[in-house]
């Protein structure tokens, strides 16, 4: 990590600051746990710290130690908006570009508060005055970590920094097995553990916590809405709107879903498409050295080079066309690597 933006954070956080944090709209596992792993670390260094999340986030994620705190930002938009306005500090956490926070975006834009861009995904837009920035780190919260550690505070870390802070690792490694797994993600983990985070709690927390309704949508899903195309290496599974009823779908619920499309022997590319309101979501999952994040450019988005998404206005119909369109257009790049083809 860049020991200037250290310094200059050093002295940001000198004295008591008000500070929020922030994260990208639908906050996954990594979103929530680097910012509540960073929230508990500046509480305890004297600061008043604020999370707001730009929309709300999945119930396996609540038993994470100070989620209650967590102020949903369209729950309350006035007390959102007062406290990025009145903030000298304002992290924005495992997001890079403005638009990720929805209508947060020129509040946080406007205001006076020094921001501190904290992420690892691809292409940062540049909106920040300070940026800890790693696209090879495996999460955010591996980001969180070595802040503190670079800070020369990591004897300071607790058991509820640590609880968030694996959750954030935990989910973005898909368990500790994706490329971004390092031998230093598991030194970072061999810690936690030692300040007494219980694997298997949070395993079950986040994984054995399903509605019955849940495991028959992936039943319905993997059954009935799979579309696999062999010739490219690549699947998709496309989800109406009537299915989210019909399975009483609760925030998160899909999350996993699309990993089930790179299980399938030779098949490098794997898409989930849904449609929420009037957009249509995807989500892209890849390996062997195959580009998520060149599908998901072409559909207003970005992330990682094997997990990113993106959304559009076109119709189920018109995504499913282009989206095969451009399985042609990168039909020797979703040939995948060699090695892993044997
Ligand atoms: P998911 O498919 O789980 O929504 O997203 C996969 C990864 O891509 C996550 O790391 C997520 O933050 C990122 N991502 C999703 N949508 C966008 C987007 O529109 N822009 C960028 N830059 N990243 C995105
Ligand atoms: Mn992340």
């Amino acid at each position: 990590m860049n020991n200037n933006n250290i310094s200059e954070l050093q002295e940001m956080l000198a004295k008591p600051q008000r500070v929020a944090i922030t994260m990208h709209q639908k906050p996954d596992g990594d979103a929530i746990g680097s910012a509540l792993g960073l929230y508990h670390f500046l509480k305890g260094e004297g600061h008043r710290v604020d999370v707001v999340a730009p929309t709300d986030f999945p119930e396996n994620l609540k038993w994470i130690p100070g989620a209650t705190q967590v102020l949903i930002g369209p729950n309350d938009t006035d007390r959102a908006k007062w406290i990025f306005d009145g903030a000298d500090l304002i992290f924005c956490l495992d997001f890079n570009a403005l638009h990720r926070i929805n209508e947060f975006e020129p509040v946080v834009e406007d205001s006076m508060g020094k921001k501190i861009m904290i992420d690892h995904h691809l292409d940062p837009a540049g909106f920040e005055d300070l940026a800890f920035w790693d696209p090879e780190a495996s999460s955010t919260a591996e980001l969180v970590y070595r802040l503190i550690s670079d800070l020369g505070k990591k004897d300071q870390i607790t058991k509820e920094m640590g609880d968030a802070l694996y959750t954030g690792i935990m989910t973005d490694t898909g368990s500790f097995r994706f490329t971004n797994t390092s031998p230093a993600v598991h030194r970072i983990i061999a810690h936690l553990m030692e300040v007494g985070v219980d694997v298997t709690f949070i395993h079950d927390a986040l994984f054995n916590n399903s509605s019955v309704d849940r495991l028959k949508f992936i039943g319905h899903s993997l059954g009935n809405c799979l579309h696999v195309f062999p010739d490219y290496h690549a699947a998709y599974i496309k989800l109406d709107r009537e299915v989210f009823k019909r399975f009483n779908l609760r925030p998160g619920d899909t999350e996993g879903l699309v990993s089930y499309t790179l299980s399938i022997k030779n098949i490098y590319l794997g898409v989930l498409i849904t449609t929420q309101d009037d957009i249509v979501k995807l989500s892209f999952r890849s390996r062997s050295g195959v580009s998520s994040v060149t599908f998901a450019q072409e559909f207003n988005g970005g992330g990682h080079f094997y997990a990113a998404g993106g959304r559009t206005k076109e119709s189920l119909a018109e995504v499913e066309t282009r989206l095969q369109s451009l399985f042609e257009t990168h039909k020797e790049m979703l040939k995948g690597v060699e090695t892993a083809r044997a």
